[in-house]
């Protein structure tokens, strides 16, 4: 079968066995991508119209006691200047996304001990009582069933944990021993149990990457069916070991995408900052391959530069309204609208 009477057959069946899938990525060409693209535009279009949703994400802490090798704010990067947010520093950033539009809040940040279950619970439901029309979602990493429960009980209902890899062996290259792609695993499954909107996802261009594994990615996405698929590019931070790797390539990650909307029309599926900042018009791009969600900056301006997760990030210079301002255009440029509303997962219509 040629790639492109694959790429039909993802559509029309939206799985393929993994060593079509291998095939698929050691041979894809540019009329391939383009073509994927156009077929995934085809099935987001009809599931959300030209709907784009946005989230704001607030990154509450850079205070973090992991050190994974990509990372920006790692541990050991003692060039960072570290900071949190107050609960009424979080809370403010809300308010100004509210008056935005805004009707999700990302609270995202490093794994910081000091934001404990106690901590976190208090926070949550003061955003849900302040905001009843909004949505919290969150994205702080690893932590134990009991915690997401309780978390969830205080009104979280969407959690952000990219597995980084779908192979076990490739998950040691890009962290520490301490950490383990079983407790990843574990904690993506707990999320889906405990009933959260669940994000899975990974960087494309990791060190070590290859067909056979992106293959494996995307068995991993058709087996798991996450809610929610953050994949972005590689981009290395020169305060980590990775360094010097060459960052990933933003077609093959417009690919990637195209083929996850493919495999499941139902997924909300962002155009990344990361994409955004390896070009300019990245996020269109995103979006005309079947992305349908957008993340921008909702952080105070005063931390947003200390929040490099990779050099060069998109979106530290403009406040939270200029950014959203030049996001919307962005977004009417490609004849899309973003919409105000809580953009929640929704089964097949
Ligand atoms: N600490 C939390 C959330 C913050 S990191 C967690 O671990 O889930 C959010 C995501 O940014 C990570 O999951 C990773 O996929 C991405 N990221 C980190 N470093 C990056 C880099 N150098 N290039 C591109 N994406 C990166």
């Amino acid at each position: 079968m040629t790639n492109r009477e694959l790429i039909e057959k993802l559509r029309d069946e939206r799985t393929l066995t993994k060593d079509v899938w291998i095939q698929l990525f050691s041979t894809w060409t540019d009329d391939d991508r383009a073509f994927a693209a156009k077929e995934a535009q085809k099935v987001s279009v009809s599931r959300f119209g030209r709907d784009i949703y946005f989230r704001g994400i607030i990154e509450f802490t850079n205070i973090c006691k992991n050190n994974c090798y990509y990372c920006g704010i790692r541990r050991d990067d003692e060039a960072v200047s570290r900071y949190r947010l107050t609960k009424d520093e979080i809370l403010d950033c809300c308010a100004e996304g509210h008056a935005l539009g805004y009707r999700t809040f990302v609270l995202q940040g490093g794994e910081d001990g000091y934001f404990t279950d106690e901590r976190m619970v208090d926070i949550i439901k003061e955003i849900c009582a302040q905001y009843p029309d909004c949505a919290v979602t969150l994205s702080i990493g690893e932590r134990s069933r009991e915690s997401y429960q309780r978390l969830f009980d205080a009104g979280a209902r969407r959690y952000l944990l990219r597995h980084e890899t779908a192979n076990e062996a490739h998950y040691g290259l890009l962290h520490p021993p301490e950490l383990s792609w079983q407790n990843r695993m574990r904690c993506l499954r707990d999320l889906k149990a405990i009933g959260y909107q669940t994000g899975a996802g990974f960087m494309v261009g990791t060190p070590g990457q290859t067909p056979e594994l992106l293959a494996e990615e995307m068995r991993f996405l058709t087996d798991f069916k996450p809610e929610m698929y953050g994949v972005g590019p590689f981009l290395p931070h020169q305060g980590t070991p990775f360094r010097d790797k060459p960052a990933g390539s933003p077609e093959l990650t417009l690919l990637v995408l195209s083929l996850a909307r493919l495999a499941l029309p139902d997924l909300l599926l962002p155009a990344t900052t990361a994409l955004g900042t390896v070009r300019g018009d990245g996020r269109q791009l995103g979006v005309l391959a079947g992305a349908n969600v957008v993340m921008p900056n909702l952080s105070p301006m005063s931390v947003r530069k200390k929040y490099l997760l990779y050099d060069g990030k998109a979106g530290t210079d403009c406040d939270a309204k200029a950014g959203l301002e030049s996001l919307r255009a962005q977004m009417e440029q490609i004849g899309y609208r973003l919409v105000e509303g809580r953009g929640d997962f929704a089964a097949g219509a």
